[in-house]
């Protein structure tokens, strides 16, 4: 099959769009995907200058999204002196997980040319994920531990660079299964967060003082095209999944979501954009106000939270105490 712009041969099919393109019609449209999202977000604020240059911290995990991110930003703006990008990676103490892909971000900053910075839960809480694995003090699944220190750091540290944003690989099957699983739980309340805490333009969200505002300009793009973009360029992308890897509950979506765009293609990207509207809408109503109002810090550590001891304060007391 030819593509539908040029004489080369197709590359890749789009059941969504109908389109069939070549290597390099495809990876211009995955390009211009991002950077409409950058241009829709409002990411590069007005008054950004050569001389007061924002810094943007991608979390870096060496996977195919984040590296495809960081090497489209920096294709992007590495003539661009209003944007300094720095790759923060988080080391979760994972045998024959993280070392690999560490090794996926050192040779992709190196190669851009771009800052990067490591931080290990070892270092940091005196922890690893495989030892808290094994021990399960709270007896839940890896991620609800790993995904509570990992926000943390990526918080903290981007707070430490002066970070005017936070940037995360998430793809549009990403999120279409997050849109998923907030309505199905029929948490309202997290709907609105979750436009607050990363999407839609920057300008329209709630202001959160407290936090380095978020961003996730891959989301217009399909998991499987981040995949053949990153084979494509030729990227140090690490792709083996995370031995502990378990959410059972997004898998099930996952699933659904591969059945229902075999079916209805197109169906992911209408789950986000009316997502999207929709949460816009209710961040505005519902502005999870209550809850702002109730925000303090940690007794322990200082950070933001709703409660008296931050969750990741409680989770290392309980870790600590095996
Ligand atoms: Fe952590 Fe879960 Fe990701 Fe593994 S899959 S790195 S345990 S959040």
């Amino acid at each position: 099959m030819e593509c539908n712009r040029c004489d080369e041969e197709a590359v890749m099919h789009a059941a969504y769009s109908g389109a069939h393109l070549c290597e390099s019609h495809f990876r211009e449209s995955v390009e211009r995907r991002v950077r409409r999202r950058v241009r829709r977000d409002d990411l590069v604020p007005g008054d950004a200058s050569p001389e007061d240059p924002q810094t943007w911290v991608i979390g870096l995990s060496g996977g195919k999204d984040s590296v495809v991110l960081t090497k489209i930003l920096h294709d992007t703006f590495a003539k661009d002196p209003r944007i300094e990008l720095v790759g923060l990676t988080i080391h979760e103490g994972i045998e024959g997980y993280r070392d690999e892909s560490l090794a996926a971000c050192v040779d992709l900053t190196d190669d851009l040319g771009i800052r990067h910075e490591v931080v290990s839960y070892e270092e940091e809480f005196d922890i690893r994920m495989d030892d808290v694995v094994e021990d399960d003090p709270e007896n839940m699944a890896a991620c609800a531990y790993c995904g509570v220190f990992r926000r943390d750091l990526l918080s903290r540290y981007a707070e430490m660079f002066d970070a005017d944003l936070l940037l995360t690989g998430h793809n549009l099957d990403d999120e279409a299964q997050t849109a998923l699983m907030n309505f199905l739980e029929g948490d309202v309340a997290q709907i609105a967060k979750h436009f607050d805490a990363s999407l839609g333009p920057l300008s329209e969200r709630e202001e959160q003082e407290e936090f380095v505002p978020r961003a996730k300009p891959l989301r217009d793009v399909p998991e499987k095209e981040v995949a053949l973009y990153a084979h494509l360029a030729n990227l140090p992308a690490h792709i083996t999944e995370c031995p502990h890897s378990s959410e059972a509950y997004r898998g099930e979506i996952q699933q659904l979501l591969y059945d229902l765009e075999e079916n209805h293609p197109g169906t992911r990207h209408s789950i986000l954009s009316g997502y999207e509207e929709l949460a816009g809408i209710v961040a505005d109503q519902y502005a999870a106000d209550d809850e702002r109002d109730d925000l303090r810090e940690c007794i322990e550590c200082g950070a933001t939270t709703t409660r008296e001891r931050c969750r990741k304060c409680a989770l290392l007391e309980s870790i600590h105490a095996v």
